[in-house]
């Protein structure tokens, strides 16, 4: 379908990369599980000779993935950590990379257990500090990796100034999206060269699929990760693109109730007398609230909140009905879980302390189910606190 440059959000979300099927009509883009492709004679075929190499399963994500992300062009990979170590493929040894330093636990350990000893570099800054960042930068610096807003304490980075920083020092800026989505937030927009998402979150939204992507501008930084993504193989299956693709579909509904659920829940526990604070972008006690409006378009279903002990917290993630105790976000259904335990139990406990992650704190992912029933599961749970 050829699509109007002018269409919003929606309804790229719904159409971009979707083809009716060319043999049957069929509206959705089949599940091609297929690991081979006949050819019509020597050297003649239609484009797809091995599906490491194409998938059209996956090239329609990757079509639709692109469109959505304002993006030049989309990878698939077999999941969100995948798709970061396809932009460390970009570097050699010997470079540096500048880090969030409270980036998701799975990047860290990947930067500092398993890229290390390839002869890389990396240094964790709070890029909430653009100053910090340039004094970070060395002339070995390669990329600038940001997470905004961070897990889980919701720090934000400046999107237009850290890319602006970055062109100057000649570094590319990747930017993981995963906890905004390109509905609150495009990276590329703001000069991003790269974004990453796990698709495992928000993209599929359902929680039944583990994915990653990565987005780029540059025809020669697509070019690159066409060939890493045939050369290392970890390609998203086509059942999972399939999935992902149907969840693409209702991105944008879905973000607006995980928008105003987010902010109704951030708003209740902020006046709860046993929360001590709250971390959300969409508070006008946020530090970063007025950057958070002129950069993301809502305020994302992610919060955090700390309740002063390890006790407290157990107390409330044992009594919690509704909410369920689980890693992972993004899906339509609550989760609450516990970062210095769950999500970011691979950092240091110096690290922890060091960017806020204490034992008090409690993280949401809001889903979007009614907000009165989310409240009172809270107001129940907080009960026995
Ligand atoms: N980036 C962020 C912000 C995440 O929260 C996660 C997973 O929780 C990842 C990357 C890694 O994604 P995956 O679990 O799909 O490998």
């Amino acid at each position: 379908m050829k699509l109007d440059d002018r269409v919003h959000f929606s309804t790229l979300c719904i159409h971009a990369g979707q083809e009716p099927d060319p043999s049957t009509g069929a509206i959705i883009t089949p599940i091609f599980q297929t690991s081979t492709y006949v050819q019509d004679a020597l050297g003649e075929h239609k484009g797809y000779e091995y599906a490491r190499t194409q998938n059209p399963t996956r090239a329609a994500l990757e079509a639709n993935l692109a469109a959505i992300e304002a993006g030049g062009g989309a990878l698939a990979f077999a999941s969100g950590m995948a798709a970061i170590g396809a932009v460390a493929s970009f570097l050699q040894s010997g470079d540096h990379v500048v880090v969030t330093d409270n980036t998701y636990g799975g990047t860290f350990r990947l930067f500092e257990r398993v890229l290390r000893r390839y002869g890389l570099e990396f240094s964790y800054v709070d890029t909430s500090r653009l100053d910090l960042v340039e004094s970070a930068f060395t002339p070995t610096t390669k990329l600038l990796f940001v997470e905004t807003p961070t897990n889980p304490v919701m720090s934000l980075t400046d999107l237009g100034a850290a890319s602006e920083l970055a062109r100057r020092h000649r570094v590319k800026l990747v930017v993981d999206n995963t906890f905004a989505s390109p509905a609150i937030q495009r990276p590329i927009e703001f000069g991003a060269d790269m974004v990453i998402h796990s698709t495992t979150k928000y993209l599929n939204g359902h929680s039944d699929s583990v994915g990653g992507v990565v987005v780029a501008t540059a025809d020669e930084d697509l070019d690159w990760l066409r060939f890493y993504q045939n050369s290392a193989g970890a390609i998203l299956s086509p059942f999972d693109s399939w999935l992902v693709l149907r969840g693409t579909k209702t991105l944008a509904v879905r973000m607006t109730t995980h928008s105003a659920n987010g902010l109704a829940l951030a708003e209740y526990l902020a006046g709860h007398k046993k929360v001590r604070k709250v971390f959300y972008p969409g508070l006008p006690d946020h530090p970063q609230h007025e950057l958070a409006k002129r950069q993301m378009k809502g305020f994302g279903g992610m919060l955090s909140f700390d309740l002063g002990s390890l006790d407290a917290a157990r107390r409330l993630l044992n009594n919690v009905r509704l909410m369920a105790l689980a890693e992972s976000l993004g899906g339509v259904e609550s989760l609450i879980s516990h970062p210095a335990t769950m999500t970011h139990a691979s950092v240091p406990a110096d690290r922890r302390a060091a960017i806020g992650i204490t034992d008090g704190l409690v993280r949401i992912s809001a889903g979007i189910e009614d907000i009165e029933d989310l409240q009172a599961d809270l107001e129940q749970a907080l009960g026995a606190v």
